[in-house]
């Protein structure tokens, strides 16, 4: 089992639309970044990059490039998710917060859970999507920004082979000598 985290702050502006989680949410001010600036899936996306040692998504989508200017995030998300299919890494579960003082998040929620859900081909039960204010403080008390943090499990289709390893290790403790041959 492989845990990852991640974390994104992106400005609120005028002019913008508010992306979260795929989902476009009526407000008076929107994120401002190189993509859609959805920072929810920013924030997820560097979990799951993280839990799997692959860097970050300033490596694999760097904002010097023009063919990320405006691309919905969810794009991205399928990219991040071809990547761990390729490591051969199965994704168990996603937490992720929002932290925003305005807009209310709740009517939005289900259906960013079922955009990730969709995008990274999992069930609604593996992904939950939470928000919170933090009550007026800081920069996203002052709607100056929205923050998003987000922890991931993946398991590898070869772990079977660890447990295999490991009960040959748990076999042998018993015997000095192969104990010492096999640890
Ligand atoms: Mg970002």
């Amino acid at each position: 089992m492989r845990v990852g985290t991640g974390y994104d702050v992106h400005r609120l502006t005028e002019g913008r639309d508010l992306i979260l989680g795929g989902v476009n949410i009526p407000c008076t001010k929107g994120l401002l970044g190189h993509s859609d600036a959805d920072v929810l899936l920013h924030a997820i996306m560097d979990a799951l990059l993280g839990a799997a040692a692959l860097g970050d998504i300033g490596k694999h989508f760097p904002d010097t490039d023009e063919a990320y200017r405006g691309i919905s995030s969810l794009k991205l998300l399928e990219h991040v998710a071809g990547l761990l299919e390729e490591k051969k890494y199965l994704i168990e579960n996603i937490d992720a917060t929002i932290i925003a003082q305005k807009p209310k998040l709740r009517p939005y929620i289900d259906q960013m859970e079922q955009n990730i859900a969709d995008t990274l081909r999992m069930d609604r039960g593996q992904i939950n999507v939470k928000a919170t204010t933090e009550e007026g403080l800081g920069f996203t008390g002052a709607m100056e920004g929205i923050a998003a943090q987000a922890v991931c499990c993946l398991s590898s289709i070869y772990e079977g082979s660890f447990v295999v390893a490991d009960s040959m290790r748990t076999g042998c403790s018993s015997c000095e000598g192969c104990k010492k041959t096999l640890l």
